[in-house]
């Protein structure tokens, strides 16, 4: 019965209700609607309930629309949510302070519906595609998991994070499919990816917190980035890994080690800090992954990172 959800959610930001209710009433029909009075609460509001598009009253107590929306395009998570200006004042000077702070669009009172309609309609498009496209950029395209340029983005942001937060480890697990090319040989291609995206969904399914992130790092290789983990917990988790996907017991009967598909991992935590960057932990799992191929692979090899 409630279709709502399949809606794209305009915000509407006004200190008078009954502007509210006018600007509400044009656009129910195709729209979720969320309002509010105050000013002050658009950021959390944006952050929390990610609308496709705001109204925003510029004239208004506490704080005006202009500052509102500089405040909305700071964070990454509410800097590309459309801003419309909606106000009574329709001289060039205000429409440019509008548009220099970062709005895509100003509409004039008294409000013409068709209007208002159409340009909210032209907006929430954009900012639908955008949304798509964003998405597809961050995924790997053969296992539907987050990419390579994801994983990247992610590791120097959590580097960045735990550097500000002091004292905080980060864990990183480097996973290589044991023998994949004779797998590939031996099975064909499509065969090849079909275990690949077995695997994918293996390793997604054993990450149990949010903040967690696992990823395709090329070809058969994964990555998996750990917050907040210490050696142990980044140890369990490779554990966890090896088991999940043990128990798919895809045959690989020319895989030296095993008669099923296997892994190589390998483990390091680290405590980042000032004046040295991601690259150094990375080397190291690049390294332990090596030496466990080296050490006859499906196994896992580990290491504290001292900077
Ligand atoms: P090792 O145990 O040392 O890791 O040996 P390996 O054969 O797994 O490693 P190697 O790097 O020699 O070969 C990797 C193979 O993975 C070769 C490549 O064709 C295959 N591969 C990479 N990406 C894909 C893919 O998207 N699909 C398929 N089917 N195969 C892929
Ligand atoms: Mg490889
Ligand atoms: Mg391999």
């Amino acid at each position: 019965m409630d279709d709502m959800a399949d809606k794209p959610t305009v915000l509407i930001v006004d200190d008078e209700t009954l502007n509210i209710e006018i600007l509400a009433k044009s656009l129910s029909n195709d729209y979720r609607i969320l309002f509010t009075t105050d000013p002050t609460k658009v950021a959390y509001l944006a952050e929390q309930k990610e609308p496709d598009l705001i109204l925003l009253d510029v004239v208004m107590p506490g704080m005006d629309g202009y500052e509102v929306c500089r405040q909305l395009k700071g964070p990454d998570s509410t800097r590309d949510i459309p801003v419309i200006f909606v106000t009574a004042m329709g001289e060039e000077k205000y429409e440019a302070i509008g548009f220099d702070a970062g709005g895509v669009d100003y509409i004039t009172k008294p409000i013409k519906p068709f209007l208002l309609r159409a340009r909210v309609k032209t907006h929430v498009e954009l900012k639908v595609k955008k949304d798509i496209l964003k998405r597809l950029a961050a995924q790997d395209g053969l296992t539907g998991i987050p990419n390579r340029r994801s994983l990247d983005a992610f590791l120097k942001a959590e580097w960045a994070r735990a550097v500000r937060q002091g004292d905080s480890y980060l864990a990183v697990i480097f996973i290589d499919v044991d023998y994949f090319k004779k797998f590939n040989d031996l099975y064909g291609h499509h065969e090849g990816d079909h275990c690949l995206k077995q695997i994918a969904c293996a390793l997604a399914s054993t990450m149990e917190r949010k903040t967690d992130l696992v990823a395709r790092y090329g070809g058969e290789e994964f990555a998996c980035v750990l917050p907040n983990t210490a050696l142990k917990g980044a140890i369990h988790q490779a554990e966890k890994i090896q088991k999940a996907v043990s128990a798919l017991r895809i045959p690989h009967l020319h895989s030296d080690v095993a008669e099923c598909v296997t892994l190589s991992m390998g483990v390091v935590s680290v405590v980042p800090s000032k004046g040295h960057d991601v690259e150094s932990v990375v080397g190291v799992a690049d390294r332990l992954l090596y030496e466990a191929k080296r050490g006859g692979r499906n196994q896992i090899k580990f290491a504290q990172c001292e900077l």
